[in-house]
């Protein structure tokens, strides 16, 4: 019996994780970068400042205005946003194209408006959408942060309330019951594909 010819790599999947503020994007993010380190996940410029614990190229490029226009420029960004009114974000193209070049799963984990750039400009990337279990335990986290003031955490709230609405959008969405199961679907979905998700 002789070996069918191997066909084509599978094209190497690109998950692009969006959801309200608070939901938790960033610590299952965090569990799949500790749990799955095959998993390449995209490290975003910022010109918003590091908070304590944040270190630079790690957790953002934390760059400033400046910086970031030329990046802007530049088109070294696959997508980029104002986000919460106040600071900008986006995504460095270059190291996401050799991530899926050398056929590693690939994750971003980025808000809403830039989701909906990806999706023109990258349709067949997985659009997840993560979800909190309820409105209140959504308040809840963002409180239990404790990271941003009053006006600031208003101001996040009403991003969030906009950004739920926005589920449809997305093809899989996963509830944020707990971090580790969540990271786990996340991952599943890399490798078998939204279609045997259920
Ligand atoms: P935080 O300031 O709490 O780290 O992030 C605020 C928001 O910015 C989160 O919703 C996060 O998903 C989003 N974000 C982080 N990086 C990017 C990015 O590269 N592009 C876009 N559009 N949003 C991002």
């Amino acid at each position: 019996m002789t070996a069918a010819p191997a066909g084509p790599p599978a094209p190497t999947r690109l998950v692009v994780l969006a959801g309200p503020t608070a939901v938790g994007k960033g610590t299952v993010a965090a569990a799949v970068r500790e749990r799955h380190p095959d998993v390449w996940i995209s490290v975003s410029a910022t010109t918003r400042r590091p908070r304590p614990g944040e270190v630079d190229g790690v957790h953002y490029h934390f760059v400033d205005d400046a910086a970031f226009d030329q990046l802007v420029a530049d088109d070294a960004l696959l997508e980029w946003a104002v986000v919460h009114q106040r600071a900008r974000y986006g995504t460095p193209r270059a190291p996401v194209e050799a991530s899926l070049a050398a056929g590693r799963p690939s994750m971003l984990e980025i808000d809403l408006q830039g989701a909906r750039q990806v999706r023109e400009t990258m349709p067949g990337a997985v659009f997840v959408f993560l979800k909190p279990p309820s409105w209140d335990e959504l308040v809840r986290r963002l409180v239990g942060r404790g990271t941003e003031d009053d006006e600031e955490r208003a101001r996040r709230l009403e991003t969030a309330r906009a950004e739920l609405a926005a589920e449809p959008e997305f093809d899989v969405t996963i509830v944020n019951h707990e971090v580790h199961a969540a990271a786990d679907e996340l991952v599943e979905l890399m490798v078998l594909g939204p279609e045997r998700h259920v």
